[in-house]
């Protein structure tokens, strides 16, 4: 049986580190916090919202909520950026995406402080990981996929690592970081040829593609570590990965690994994000 990935002890691992360094910072008169900026109502964004302040909450970090309704103009979201960058009592800032239609995305994620940026959307932040400018944060997803190779002490330098997907809230991100790792990066997507032969030569496979369970055993071999960044909705309505796990841990065997979803990278990314608001609210007073 492939060992299972489990998110919830990375998160206790952080939890630990972090509770330490929360304290430290209150011993200064600090309080880590992250403003959370939504506008409209999506159920995703409000659920998503619901476990980051219970998270938050949990850590000690303190948050406010900015919250605009779905019709809002660039003027009036650019405002609440500004309003973000001038706090200084504001760390880190977690922008829901996409953004209505009417807005210009990428002039919203530019306006943002790297420093403040805890997600990795500014391009400087991105420049950050792709050109090692030490600028901004990656991605926290991104950085939750290091998070989880780490903790489970499975070798980045010198293994072939196979990343499905080339968005740049993940699939490039985590590309970069690896590399950055030494590892050998292929990076595939849509309009790649013979796709399963490529997943199946990996050391390492990251599935960040958004199509529920379409990784399936023929993809895969004995030995593998597959982490499935997937967060999907099958036909019946449940939560599922891009991997179809059921199929495909069998075939890892006992030398390989794979993340579930749920209970897998969602979790860790929360915690990364709040990681992220610690490491800028120590910059802050640096
Ligand atoms: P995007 O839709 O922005 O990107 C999907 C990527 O997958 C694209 O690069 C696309 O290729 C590629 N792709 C689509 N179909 C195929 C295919 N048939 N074969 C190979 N590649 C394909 O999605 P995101 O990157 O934003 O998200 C990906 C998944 O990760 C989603 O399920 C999302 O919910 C999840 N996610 C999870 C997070 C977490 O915290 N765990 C956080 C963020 C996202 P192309 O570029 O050619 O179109």
């Amino acid at each position: 049986m492939a060992r299972i990935l489990a998110g919830k002890d990375v998160v206790e691992a952080l939890r630990e580190d972090l509770a330490g360094r929360v304290e430290a910072l209150g011993e200064r008169g600090v309080t880590p916090c992250l403003a959370i900026v939504r506008v409209g109502e999506r159920p995703d964004d409000v659920s998503y919202e619901r476990t980051a302040v219970r998270r938050a909450e949990g850590l000690g970090v303190a948050v406010r909520r900015f919250e605009l309704p779905a019709d809002a103009t660039q003027a009036q979201l650019e405002a609440v950026i500004d309003e973000v960058n001038a706090d200084t009592a504001i760390h880190g800032c977690l922008l829901f995406r996409p953004l209505p239609s009417q807005m210009d995305e990428r002039a919203v994620c530019d306006r943002l402080d790297a420093a403040k940026d805890v997600d990795g959307i500014s391009s400087a932040s991105l420049a950050g990981v792709f050109a090692d400018t030490g600028e901004g944060f990656p991605p926290a997803t991104a950085q939750a996929c290091l998070e989880m190779l780490d903790f489970h002490g499975v070798p980045v330098a010198g293994r072939h690592a196979v990343v499905v997907g080339r968005s740049l809230v993940i699939g490039r991100p985590v590309a970069m970081m690896l590399l950055a790792r030494d590892a050998t990066v292929t990076l595939c997507h849509s309009r790649t040829e013979a796709l399963a032969e490529h997943v199946r030569a990996a050391d390492i496979v990251v599935c960040a593609t958004g199509r529920a369970r379409s990784f399936g055993p023929e993809c895969f071999r004995a030995g593998q570590v597959v982490l499935d960044v997937g967060i999907n909705f099958d036909e019946e309505g449940a939560l599922c990965g891009d991997v179809d796990f059921a199929a495909v841990e069998p075939v890892l065997g006992d030398d390989g690994a794979i993340t579930p979803v749920p209970g897998g990278l969602g979790s860790v990314t929360t915690s990364t994000t709040m990681a992220h608001v610690v490491a800028a609210a120590e910059a802050a007073v640096r």
